[in-house]
């Protein structure tokens, strides 16, 4: 085993005897010669962590005496090191259910995580799904769901349940909507008739729905919007949550979120979530990501909302879910993410491997006896050869839609199992290197 840190000579300057190498750490390697600024007191004085990256090669460093006498090592120690990436480990805690974070939802859009039915979806989640507002308010309608005692009784779902506000989809779907200090007017995409979504309706269909947890309507701009329009947003969705939590009237039974949007300004981000911390909402979400920017740009808006996050509430990644992002989003202490991604590449015959994504229908697999991924301890992978998973996707066969599904949702639910325990063993960065290593992700 090589030793955590060591130098590399790469070449010597053969009029002066300057060396050029490579000091190669745990956390990055380093051409030297290197100047590392000076983090006394476990920040280098007026920056934050992504100014820092900037300003620098990435090694800087810490005063011994200074963080021993204050805050004390044992009490950094909790944090993982003076480094902290801050990843957290926690428990949320809910009326159908106690679930360990970081956690993935998966999305049951239609009242139905599509293809599977409630006894499967508890064996690949962790017991707590999502449903869309926006679609089951237009059909089969919030009043008749209520009839069956929420989501929950409509679908025979004993586990926990959470609900978006319905305002993405109304954004996102509808042709000739209308924004006013209101709500939004739009028009019902099969039907053509007139509806119009407010805070408080929002809140009330979610109140039908009975989900576990609720959202705050907001409106979700493009990420590339301008100053001027996203601050005109912004302080309308600040005064949107504000409206659904006055109207909400089951605080005690359903948890509602306020969401922080502001596109790619993190000033405009830090002001929102400022604002809503006025209000005191059980737990935040972001909102307004993984909508078209590089990777770069969310990670980096992620960690920089990490700093002013409150620590003893849940932090909601909303719509991100491909396992880098979720990796990633748990290094910047993000608790809860949902996406469509596992559930909806399955239908499409995209599997996650430990060794990376491979499309199940390629000509390879034809005569393939292995299992899906070999690293893997689900029913499908425990029972079917990729060549029989071929020819059902081939075939476009209902069955092997179903046996990917299941199997995606079960990699998730493992890889953030993997993720909690290497957080509750301060090491989720070397398992990020390992992973992305191993899933062909660049590091
Ligand atoms: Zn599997």
């Amino acid at each position: 085993m090589s030793a955590p840190v060591w130098y590399e000579l790469l070449h010597v300057d053969k009029n002066c005897g300057a060396r050029y190498g490579i000091l190669h750490t745990p956390h990055g390697d380093f051409e030297t010669p290197m100047f590392m600024p000076v983090g006394t007191q476990a920040t280098v004085k007026t920056l934050i962590p992504s100014e820092i990256k900037e300003v620098s090669q990435g090694l800087i460093l810490g005063n011994t005496y200074h963080l021993w006498l204050q805050p004390g090592d044992e009490l950094i120690k909790e944090f993982g090191g003076i480094r902290g990436c801050g990843a957290r480990y926690g428990i949320l805690h809910t009326p159908h259910g106690d679930f360990e974070t970081p956690m993935f939802m998966p999305v049951g859009t239609q009242a139905t995580v599509k293809t599977l039915i409630p006894s499967e979806i508890k064996e690949v989640s962790q017991g707590l799904i999502l449903g869309n507002t926006y679609h089951l308010w237009l059909q089969p309608g919030d009043e008749l769901i209520k009839e069956f005692g929420g989501i929950r009784g409509f679908m025979n779902w004993d586990g926990a349940l959470l609900t978006d506000s319905g305002g993405f989809q109304v954004f996102s779907l509808s042709k000739m909507r209308k924004i006013t200090e209101e709500g939004v007017e739009f028009r019902h995409p099969k039907n053509g008739s007139k509806l119009f979504l407010s805070p408080e309706k929002s809140i009330e269909i979610q109140n039908n729905l009975g989900a576990d947890i609720i959202m705050s309507l907001d409106e979700c701009a493009p990420f590339d919007s301008s100053y001027e329009y996203m601050k005109e947003s912004v302080d309308r969705t600040i005064r949107w949550a504000r409206r659904g939590w006055e109207y909400h009237p089951n605080k005690d039974t359903q948890a509602l979120f306020g969401i922080v949007q502001g596109g790619k300004f993190k000033e405009m981000r830090k002001y929102c979530l400022e604002e809503l911390m006025k209000t005191p909402f059980p737990g935040f979400s972001i909102g307004g990501l993984s909508v078209g920017e590089s990777k770069e740009e969310m990670y980096d808006m992620l960690e920089y909302l990490s700093h002013y996050m409150p620590k003893d509430k849940p932090r909601y990644l909303m719509g991100v879910g491909s396992p880098d992002d979720l990796v990633m989003g748990s290094i910047y202490g993000i608790d809860m993410f949902d996406c469509v991604l596992p559930t909806r590449n399955a239908r499409h015959g995209t599997a996650f491997t430990s060794e990376g994504k491979i499309q199940v229908k390629k000509a390879t697999l034809f005569n393939d006896h292995g299992p899906l991924d070999k690293e893997c301890d689900c029913v499908v992978c425990k029972t079917y050869s990729r060549a029989y998973l071929n020819h059902l996707i081939k075939s476009e066969e209902i069955l092997g839609m179903r046996l990917i599904t299941y199997h995606n949702l079960y990699f998730l639910k493992t890889l953030m199992k993997n993720v909690r325990e290497a957080i509750k063993n301060d090491r989720l960065l070397e398992f990020r290197n390992e992973f992305f290593k191993k899933f062909g992700y660049k590091l």
